[in-house]
């Protein structure tokens, strides 16, 4: 299916976000030659952040959300009080950081295993079962292919009552011909180490509250969360969290916006012709094809430096000496925010209207997956930021522009408070995401490690919004005003995204 295709590929995050600025703790930096990795011996976390891992160390009483160098910064959206910082226990952190280290040669057999057999959205078989073995050997009520997606999954773990509910997602798909060119190997097992440090520190401090970790299919195309938000996966969560990988040489979080995208395809039909013999019988589906792309190559030069068009050309049956009679673009369209993107998706019809005006071709335009904007929850992104800084000495960042790339995960972040931190991963000559290089990174124990310690972050500031009701108060209030009056704002509604006539494996990427 879709492997066969020449594609963009830019669902996820790519790795434009800006690489370390400093130089600290050096990460090994795997060559493109290296292949098999060293079988998992001890704690990852400990080989490359030696010391600082055990011993929960504080360094900084105050964080400013980032590098003074970074250009672009934006300020804190809220002041941080050290006596807020203090609100979690030291040994709260500590149960999550012993919750990890145990389980860390688990987590890095878990991540070698999804990472040695990619498979492609809505094919997640093989790890749909790893995971759900996993999570069911751990305690949690499993259920398998979760809301009618076979590849989907649930993990649920409950202590006491009357708690609230913090949701992680757990992105399994791999990309064609790449393998794990993305990461999502490490998203995996940081989802299911976050949902079990998450169970260990409820259970070891009595604090009530739920865990849901889903196993959420088909990111890089098919907008698996979308279909999960609109049959209800989301309803009873909070929050929801998870992470994801970008490259760079020492471990950073970022903490930006990703665009939103708009799928759509257009089909030409016309007639066939010999096109020496009678070429004026035929109506040129190509030539649409190719009016429309000029267009669109020209519209290009007028739209916002921010926003994306981008597409390729298919057909059938296509050779020199007949007039073609069928012709296919797929397109993907991008936007800074959702607002804007039906205006730009709105120019792009119009140039693939103009083919087939000027060629007397046949059209029927299809509009296929939706991928909003992400809305990073900044009462959850501070909270992390923050602790980055003073557990770790991890800095932090967030810029104005978001990363050109999208993910379902903000149609998330419309629905619910959601965080969706990327950390850095070394790679092979600094390779990015969606390519072989990365792919190599991403099973590297340096990874592992990076990965790792995301996760305890990520489970402290989950663990937060469950131990703290009134951080869950700022955490809810941040995400109202945000989406009541952000560009592309709303309530928090998730609108059924316009499928139009595509199916899943139409071969798009995202
Ligand atoms: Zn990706
Ligand atoms: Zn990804």
């Amino acid at each position: 299916m879709a492997s066969n295709l020449p594609h963009e590929r830019s669902g996820c995050f790519s790795g434009l976000l800006p690489g370390s600025r400093r130089q600290r703790g050096s990460q090994h930096v795997p060559s493109q030659g290296e292949n098999a990795p060293p079988p998992p011996q001890g704690s990852s976390v400990e080989k490359f952040f030696p010391g600082a891992f055990p011993e929960y160390v504080r360094i900084a009483s105050s964080c400013d959300f980032g590098s003074a160098q970074r250009e672009n910064a934006l300020p804190p959206a809220y002041s941080w009080a050290a006596s807020e910082a203090d609100h979690l226990s030291d040994a709260m952190m500590r149960t999550i950081e012993d919750a990890l280290r145990e389980l860390d040669p688990e987590l890095r057999r878990l991540s070698l295993d999804i990472h040695g057999h990619p498979e492609l959205c809505f094919e997640e078989r093989y790890a749909h079962d790893r995971l759900t073995e996993f999570m069911s050997s751990r305690g949690f009520t499993v259920t398998r292919h979760y809301l009618g997606l076979s590849t989907a999954w649930c993990a649920e773990f409950t202590r006491g009552a009357g708690g609230r509910t913090v949701g992680v997602n757990a992105e399994m798909d791999a990309l064609p011909g790449i393998g794990h060119g993305c990461g999502h190997n490490l998203i995996a097992m940081a989802g299911v180490g976050v949902a079990l440090a998450l169970r260990t520190a409820l259970e070891r401090h009595d604090v009530p509250g739920t865990v849901i970790l889903l196993g959420t299919p088909a990111e890089e195309t098919g907008a698996g969360k979308q279909i999960l938000l609109e049959r209800g996966a989301y309803e009873d969560m909070d929050v929801c969290i998870m992470c994801h990988p970008v490259s760079g040489d020492t471990l950073e979080l970022g903490f930006v916006s990703s665009l939103a995208l708009q799928s759509l395809s257009v089909e030409y039909f016309g007639q066939p012709a010999h096109a020496g013999y009678a070429p004026w019988d035929g109506v040129n589906a190509l030539d649409a094809a190719f009016v429309a792309y000029a267009g669109i190559s020209a519209l290009r030069q007028q739209i916002r430096p921010e926003h994306r068009v981008h597409g390729v050309i298919s057909g059938r049956d296509w050779t020199p000496n007949v007039i073609p009679d069928y012709a296919k673009m797929s397109w993907s369209v991008r936007a800074d925010a959702r607002d804007a993107l039906e205006p730009l998706r709105e120019r792009v019809v119009r140039c693939l209207e103009a083919g087939a005006s000027a060629t007397g071709c046949r059209h029927e335009i299809a509009l296929g997956d939706r991928y909003l904007d992400l809305r990073q929850n900044p009462v959850l992104a501070e909270d992390m930021a923050v602790m980055a800084q003073r557990c770790y000495d991890i800095p932090s960042y967030r810029t104005q522009m978001p990363s050109p790339a999208s993910t379902d995960f903000g149609n998330v972040s419309y629905a619910l408070p959601a965080l969706h931190p990327t950390f850095t991963i070394p790679t092979p000559d600094g390779a990015k995401n969606h390519t072989p290089g990365f792919a190599i990174g991403a099973r590297t124990e340096a990874a592992h490690a990076a990965a790792v310690r995301t996760a305890a972050l990520l489970a402290r500031t989950g663990l937060r919004v469950l131990a703290d009701g009134a951080f869950c108060a700022r955490v809810r209030a941040a995400y109202e005003g945000n989406t009541a009056a952000g560009p592309g704002g709303a309530t928090g509604e998730v609108k059924p995204k316009a499928r139009g006539r595509f199916t899943t494996g139409s071969g798009l990427f995202f």
